[in-house]
């Protein structure tokens, strides 16, 4: 809104670019009126807020128009999860055997309690209705005597931690329990990933060929 001026003359406001218009209709003969006339019409600079108006709109237009982008974007951000068909997928989701698994590492698993092997089982996480994203199957390990062999089958990649296992096979595993063995002074509870020690347990992210050892009862 560009500021208005007051007549010389009679003090009543007008637009800066209507003055000299006024000046010669309503005060034809006043001596004050065409001098100032006169210096409006040789003043090219005279009146640029009128001027100026038209690129403070274009200016106004294209903020508006980045506020627009932006708040496309931000919803489109904020919308984006509610498309994914992912989006509620954890380890303990079932997955289908016909469906494409492009996400597939394997960790190998193991407890001792005291000096013994504590058996990981068959087929955790597998029964006849859901096979869950992270599982054991029934062959592909000696769970007398050898690490269990732990699945993590995704129809995306995503972190997976050991606690997800956990969770699936329903046990406790933590830095102070093992299965029933309590953690004591002389018996804390140790974890190794790769034959080097930890204290990650079910916060470890799993990635492929992992080697994690966990112990448990056995004297420093
Ligand atoms: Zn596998
Ligand atoms: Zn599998």
């Amino acid at each position: 809104m560009p500021a208005l001026e007051r007549c010389p003359v009679c003090d009543v406001t007008v637009k800066p670019e209507n003055l000299a218009r006024h000046l010669q209709s309503i005060h034809p003969r006043d001596a004050t009126a065409r001098e100032v006339r006169g210096r409006i019409e040789s003043d090219v600079n005279y009146a640029p807020r009128s001027r100026t108006a038209p690129a403070i709109r274009v200016r106004k237009a294209y903020i508006a128009a980045i506020l627009a982008v932006a708040l496309l974007a931000s919803g489109a951000v904020v919308l984006a999860p509610y498309f994914d068909p992912y989006r509620t997928l954890t380890a303990d989701s079932c997955i289908s055997p016909t469906q494409p698994i492009p996400y597939h590492i394997h960790v190998l698993f193991s407890i001792f309690i005291g000096a013994t092997r504590e058996p990981v089982p068959y087929n955790i996480g597998i029964t006849p209705a859901c096979n869950k994203l992270i599982h054991t199957h029934d062959s592909d390990y000696n769970p007398s005597t050898q690490p269990a062999v732990l699945h993590v089958e995704s129809p995306i990649a995503r972190t997976f931690v050991l606690g997800d296992f956990f969770r699936v096979w329903g046990v406790v595993i933590t830095e102070t329990q093992v299965l029933g063995c309590r953690a004591s002074p002389l018996t804390p509870v140790l974890m190794t990933v790769d034959d080097v020690g930890t204290t990650a347990f079910g916060a470890l992210v799993l990635a492929d060929g992992q080697d994690i050892v966990v112990f448990c009862g056995a004297a420093l």
